[in-house]
C-alpha cells in the first residue's frame, strides 16, 4: 500500500499532521511524514526508541526532483556565502550539542599523507598510444606505485620501443609492459594482484572495466569517448577562426577524444564558416603521413574503418545534407576516408548522438544562444567542447553553461600534463593529469594523535 505523505508545514495541515515522535524527512525545505513507519530500537535496551518515516517511491522521486530543481541555484551561490550557510549549520547543531551527542571527542594534530596504492594496471587505446601511456606510467610511478602498462594491440611498437630503451633505469619489475590478444584486458582488470586500474578508450569498454574491477574493488580512473560540441557566437570572426575550427574538428583525421565533433554556429554567420571550412578542406591533403604534404592520415584501422562505412551508410540513408565529402587516395589499399561535413543533419541521427571516430563532422546553425547551449548539452558524453567569439565576458558566461571536464575559449583540443582532465556524464571518471590526477594514485591516509 501507498504511503501517504503530509506536509506539516502546510498552514492548515499543521494540526491534523500526525508526526512520529517528532522525526520527519525533510524534502523541499518542508517538514514531511508518511502514512508507514520505521522503528528505532534501542539496542540497550532492546525497546522501541523511536519511529521514523518510511517512505514510498514516491516520496523519494519528489526529493530527487526537488534536489535537481535546486541544483541549478545552489551551484550559483558564490562559495563564500555556501561557506556562511554551512558554518551557521554547524553552529545550529552546536547549539543542540547536548542533546545530539552524548561525548565529545577531540581530536589533536592530524596528519594527512599520501601513500602509493600497490600495482597499477594502465589500459591505453590506439588514437595516442605514447602520450596516453605514458601520462598514466609517469604519475603511477612517481607516486610510488608499480605498473603493468597495455598499450592498444594496435599501435604498440613506439611503446615497446621505448619500455624497451628505459626499462633498465628502474629496479626490476617496477614497469612492465605486456601486448597481447583480446583477453588480456579483461584478465588486467579482473586479476587480483592488481590494485588500481587506470584506463583511456572508449566508454563502451570503460563500463566493462569498471564492472570488472568491482569483483575485487580496485581503484578506476576511466578516461572515455566524447562528442564535444563547439558553439560559435555571432560575434566571432569566421574567416579568423576556421582554420583552428578545421583543426580541433579533423584532428588525428577525427581520431581524437577530444576533438571538436559538433559544431553549432549562429544563423548571422553560418554561410561564412561553412564556405571557409569547405575552402580549407578542400585544400587539405589525404594521404600517407609519410609524405611532407599530407595534412591528414589514413584511418587506424581495419574495424575503425569499418564502422566509418556503415556511419556513412546511415548519413546516405537518412538523406542528411552533405556539405562537403573530399577526395582520397586511389592508387593504394590505404584505409582512408574523406573528410565529410555535414548541413544541419537532425539531431536525433545516431552519428549526431553517438561518437563518430573519424573524418565525419556536424555542423549546425542556431538562432539564441539557449538553444544553442541546450543542443550542445544534449547528449550523453561531457568530455570538452569550446565556444568561439570575441566579446570576453559572453564567451566566459557561455562556457560556465557547458557540460564537459575541460572548456575551450577560441581552442579546442589543448591539452597539458599539468592540468586536470576530468570528465562528466559517460566521458569517464575521476581525474587524470595535474595534481589531482597525480593523487588518483595514492590512498590518502590520516594519522590523527589524541590531544
Ligand atoms: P577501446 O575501448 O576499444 O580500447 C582501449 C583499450 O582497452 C585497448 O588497449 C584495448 O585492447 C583494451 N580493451 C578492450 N576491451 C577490453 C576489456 N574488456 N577490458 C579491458 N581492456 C580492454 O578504445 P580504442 O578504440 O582503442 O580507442 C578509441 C576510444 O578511446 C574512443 O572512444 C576515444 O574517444 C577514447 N579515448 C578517450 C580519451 C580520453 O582522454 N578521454 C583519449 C583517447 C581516446
Amino acid at each position: 500500500m501507498n504511503a501517504i505523505s503530509v506536509d506539516v508545514e502546510t498552514n492548515d495541515k499543521l494540526k491534523k499532521a500526525k508526526l512520529e515522535n517528532g522525526f520527519y524527512n525533510i524534502i523541499d525545505g518542508k517538514r514531511v511524514s508518511a502514512g508507514k513507519t520505521l522503528s528505532v530500537v534501542n539496542p540497550a535496551t532492546a525497546k522501541q526508541l523511536a519511529i521514523v518515516p518510511d517512505i514510498d517511491s514516491a516520496l523519494l522521486d519528489k526529493a530527487v526532483g526537488a534536489a535537481q530543481n535546486a541544483f541549478s541555484e545552489w551551484r550559483a551561490v558564490p562559495t563564500s556565502r555556501r561557506k556562511a550557510i554551512l558554518t551557521s549549520m554547524l553552529n545550529r547543531i552546536g547549539d543542540h550539542a547536548a542533546e545530539l551527542s552524548g561525548r565529545s571527542g577531540a581530536i589533536g594534530h592530524v596528519t594527512k599523507r599520501y601513500t602509493p596504492i600497490g600495482v597499477v594496471g594502465a589500459i591505453s587505446p590506439w588514437n595516442l598510444p605514447v602520450r596516453l601511456s605514458f601520462g598514466k606510467v609517469l604519475p603511477a610511478l612517481l607516486a610510488g606505485n608499480t605498473v603493468i602498462l597495455k598499450p592498444s594491440p594496435f599501435t604498440p611498437l613506439t611503446v615497446l620501443r621505448i619500455a624497451d630503451y628505459v626499462h633498465d633505469l628502474l629496479p626490476p619489475g617496477v614497469f612492465n609492459v605486456l601486448t597481447g590478444g583480446d583477453d588480456l584486458g579483461p584478465w588486467i582488470t579482473s586479476h587480483p594482484g592488481i590494485n588500481l586500474i587506470t584506463f583511456t578508450g572508449s566508454t563502451f569498454t570503460g563500463k566493462r572495466v569498471l564492472e570488472s574491477a568491482a569483483a575485487t574493488l580496485k581503484r578506476v580512473t576511466l578516461e572515455l569517448g566524447g562528442n564535444d560540441p563547439g558553439v560559435v557566437l555571432s560575434d566571432a570572426e569566421p574567416e579568423k577562426i576556421a582554420q583552428a575550427l578545421f583543426d580541433s574538428m579533423f584532428l588525428l583525421s577525427g581520431q581524437g577524444c577530444i576533438s571538436l565533433k559538433r559544431l553549432y554556429v549562429h544563423e548571422d554567420i553560418y554561410s561564412r564558416v561553412t564556405e571557409s571550412l569547405v575552402a580549407i578542406a578542400s585544400a587539405t591533403k589525404v594521404g600517407d603521413g609519410f609524405d611532407p604534404q599530407t595534412r591528414l592520415g589514413p584511418v587506424q584501422n581495419q574495424l575503425q574503418y569499418k564502422r566509418l562505412q556503415s556511419v556513412w551508410e546511415e548519413i546516405k540513408r537518412s538523406g542528411a545534407k552533405v556539405l562537403f565529402r573530399g577526395g582520397v587516395p586511389t592508387n593504394t589499399e590505404g584505409l582512408f576516408f574523406p573528410v565529410t561535413l555535414l548541413d544541419n543533419p537532425p539531431d536525433g541521427s545516431s552519428f549526431v548522438i553517438q561518437e563518430v571516430f573519424g573524418p565525419i563532422r556536424s555542423i549546425f546553425k542556431y538562432k539564441n544562444l539557449d538553444e544553442a547551449i541546450r543542443r550542445a548539452n544534449d547528449t550523453s558524453y561531457g568530455l570538452g567542447a569550446s565556444v568561439w567569439g570575441n566579446d570576453p565576458v559572453q564567451l566566459r558566461t557561455v562556457a560556465s553553461r557547458l557540460e564537459a571536464g575541460t572548456i575551450w575559449i577560441n581552442q579546442h583540443a589543448i591539452r597539458n600534463p599539468f592540468v586536470p582532465a576530468s570528465a562528466y556524464k559517460e566521458s569517464g571518471l575521476g581525474v587524470e593529469f595535474g595534481q589531482e590526477g597525480l593523487e588518483t594514485f595514492c590512498n590518502i591516509q590520516v594519522i590523527a594523535a589524541k590531544r
